[in-house]
């Protein structure tokens, strides 16, 4: 009676669940021509420096996909799905070309010439071989200072083969850009990194932000993290800031490099532009 039941059950749910297999293999079978139907955009938010006045220090590159008939799809849906799919590191291409576009415009206005453009990377498009040639051809194609280039990375990059990355970003890091370690605290890595790494700055993932004012163990964290961060002399970002009250209490905790809604969404302009 029991394996009846069993796959009754199995029967009830799998036109639904095929339906869905359909639908994400769709969906990576649109997405892979995303960049020739220029369905990609970068949308940038503002990274700010505050202490007795408020100034924007860059900017983050954030992906977005305008789907044809579903608009704006998250990057936390289809990044995954361009990894599944192995083409991942086109898109990253996409990106990388773009930002330093950005970059060398911002090169050429006064006001702009010292911000810093932070992009994403994933995990799967670092450990490709064609990496650090990639980024060079990129860079001999759209020359731009590339201590301007900020290299977000998360942790998870240093489980896999910790060895190579660690040569990689040494590599990258000679040619003068800069690392950041996101989402800092989420991932299952060791501290290690730390000592290893030429990274300059490490992001606190808004997860601990959300809750700093009433939350007492979000602020022990918090805490934790910026004595970290200022003891290896490294710059901290405060991620997902959207209240004048979490500022407050994140610069009582002596943080002073704040991303977020109160300052500004991800826009396809940034708004001094
Ligand atoms: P992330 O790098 O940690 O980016 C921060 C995310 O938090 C962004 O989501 C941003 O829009 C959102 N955010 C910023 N401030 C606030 C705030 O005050 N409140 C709230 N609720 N959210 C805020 P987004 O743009 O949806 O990106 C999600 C993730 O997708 C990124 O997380 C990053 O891991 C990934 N991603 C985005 N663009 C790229 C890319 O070009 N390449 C790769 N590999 N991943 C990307
Ligand atoms: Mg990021
Ligand atoms: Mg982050
Ligand atoms: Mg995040």
């Amino acid at each position: 009676h029991a394996k009846k039941k069993g796959c009754n059950t199995i029967c009830f749910f799998e036109p639904l669940l095929q339906r869905r297999f359909e639908e994400r293999l769709e969906l990576q079978e649109d997405l892979r021509d995303a960049i020739d139907k220029e369905q990609l955009e970068l949308f940038y938010q503002k990274q700010m420096r505050v202490n007795e006045q408020a100034e924007c220090m860059g900017a983050e590159a954030l992906l977005r996909w305008k789907h044809p008939a579903r608009g704006f799809i998250s990057p936390l849906e289809f990044i995954p799905l361009a990894e599944e799919g192995g083409y991942i590191h086109l898109l990253g291409e996409w990106v990388l070309k773009h930002a330093l576009q950005k970059l060398q415009k911002w090169q050429k206005d006064p006001q702009k010439s010292h911000w810093r453009l932070s992009i994403n990377i994933s995990a799967k498009e670092f450990e490709r071989e064609d990496f650090i040639s990639n980024v060079q051809k990129n860079f001999n194609q759209t020359p731009c200072p590339p201590h301007r280039l900020c290299i977000e990375l998360t942790e998870g990059i240093l489980i896999q083969d910790p060895e190579k990355s660690i040569q990689k970003i040494l590599a990258l890091a000679s040619m003068g850009i800069l690392f950041s370690i996101d989402d800092f605290g989420t991932g299952y890595s060791s501290l290690q990194y730390l000592k290893k790494l030429p990274i300059q700055e490490l992001k606190i993932d808004r997860c601990f932000i959300q809750n700093i004012l009433e939350d007492e163990q979000d602020q022990i964290l918090v805490d934790t993290m910026i004595g970290i961060g200022k003891k290896f002399n490294l710059n901290v970002v405060a991620e997902g800031v959207e209240t004048q009250e979490q500022l407050k209490k994140l610069q009582s905790m002596g943080c002073e490099l704040f991303q977020g809604f109160l300052f500004s969404k991800p826009s396809p302009v940034l708004s001094a532009e």
